[in-house]
């Protein structure tokens, strides 16, 4: 007999058919003998409704209430599942975020789960009742609703896992795994059984959306077993775990792409000390993230300075950075948008020479200038043209021998 928590997105309960289906589900783990707890998030498009809401109340609403409006959407799943289990004789109760509690700091709209009392909900579960919990939601010391930031349910499920010590987390979804990348760019992509919390990290934060990045980022730091899997289909997924679980590493596990960034370059920096901390220190205080950085060695005093910020935040970049202008002394700033930034991301790295060269060469062939390069341990991203995204991805994807055999 196992513990398991079930997490179910918003397009595995977006109607009253499809919470039937979830209910199937879950009543066949019950009676195959596990002690099962359900996380689930809004219905489909009910979360993105409420904050349309707020916003069109007021663009700089209090954040206290923007939670209390936009927690609702779990609430609603919550019961109507619970409901559907009754129904098939299973038995479930409904549980919200400050019932349980799941306690949270104050940040409001992007809060962080503190604490999890288990006890009640243990108890519960060993006699077969199965606790449908609220998603994306918690307490805040100041005793009132909080949420955990967009696609917060994810999180909410690995820390339900951990504080449950639950053997596995299976986040069921529209898609049946992790692939090698996106399959609607390479049909011959596959799917991974297996990938490392530190590659599903990378590969989360640079565009691979199945799951959001705190809740990997907390289940490798507690250790949770994490499944991802499709709520449509019965067949298993990929398991994320920790390397050592890995038997056959893979050179490249991944190639993913963000279309999110632009390249800003500041021309003929003077080249002194704190030139660097007064323009990222700036950007930092507009809350403008900094993703790639290169500055070049200087000739007669000053350098070029390129880096990438997200797209959306490039206006006010700017705006910071013409601001600076006079304190930092630049000659000019091109911002430019149109860039994409490609990541190649594989453990096998760390013990392996010629990964980046198998990448560079790959984009040479295809006539793909590279405009920047980052690495860390286990990632290699490179920024070209957007135009050559697809292309990229392509070629990178057979480089690394990735393809699924035809
Ligand atoms: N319903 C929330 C959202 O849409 C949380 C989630 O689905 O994970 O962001
Ligand atoms: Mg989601």
């Amino acid at each position: 007999m196992a513990r398991l928590v079930m997490k179910f997105g918003g397009t595995s309960v977006a109607d009253l058919d499809r919470i039937r289906t979830v209910a199937t589900r879950v009543k066949r783990e019950v009676e195959a003998g596990h002690a099962v707890a359900v996380v689930v998030s809004a219905m489909a498009g009910v979360t993105n409704q409420l904050v349309k809401w707020c916003q069109e109340l007021s663009p700089l609403h209090d954040a206290r209430e923007y939670d209390t409006v936009v927690a609702t959407g779990e609430q609603v799943t919550t019961g109507l599942l619970a409901i559907a289990l009754q129904t098939i004789g299973v038995d479930a109760r409904s549980w919200q975020g400050w019932q349980i509690p799941i306690r949270t700091d104050g940040a409001h709209g992007k809060a962080r789960v503190d604490t999890i009392e288990s006890a009640e909900l243990l108890k519960r579960m060993a006699i077969g009742q199965v606790p449908v919990v609220a998603g994306f939601q918690g307490l805040g010391p100041d005793n009132r609703v909080t949420t955990l930031g967009r696609g917060g349910s994810d999180l909410s499920a690995v820390a339900l896992a951990a504080a449950l010590k639950a053997d596995r987390c299976d986040i069921f979804t529209d898609v049946d795994g992790v692939y090698t990348t996106d399959p609607r760019i390479v049909p011959k992509a596959r799917k991974l059984d297996r990938i490392s919390y530190e590659e599903m990290l990378e590969l989360a934060s640079v565009g691979a959306k199945v799951l959001q990045t705190r809740s990997v980022e907390l289940a490798m730091k507690q250790g949770v077993r994490v499944q991802v899997l499709s709520s449509f289909e019965d067949k298993p997924g990929t398991l994320v775990v920790d390397e050592d679980e890995i038997v056959e590493k893979e050179l490249v596990s991944g190639v993913a792409y963000s279309r999110d960034e632009a390249k800003v370059t500041l021309r003929r920096v003077p080249d002194r000390p704190g030139v660097a901390a007064a323009v990222f220190g700036g950007l930092a205080a507009a809350n403008v993230n900094v993703d790639m950085i290169v500055q070049n060695v200087s000739a007669d005093g000053t350098t070029d300075m390129t880096f990438t910020v997200g797209r959306a935040d490039l206006a006010r970049a700017q705006s910071v950075l013409e601001q600076a202008r006079g304190k930092v002394g630049f000659a000019e700033l091109i911002a430019d948008p149109g860039v994409a930034k490609i990541s190649v991301v594989g453990v096998g790295m760390r013990t392996h020479a010629g990964v980046a060269n198998t990448m560079f060469k790959a984009l040479a062939e295809r006539g793909i200038n590279i405009e920047v390069i980052s690495t860390s341990e286990i990632k290699i991203s490179v920024l070209i043209r957007e135009e050559a995204t697809e292309l990229a991805v392509r070629a990178l994807h057979t480089a690394y021998g990735l393809d699924a055999a035809a």
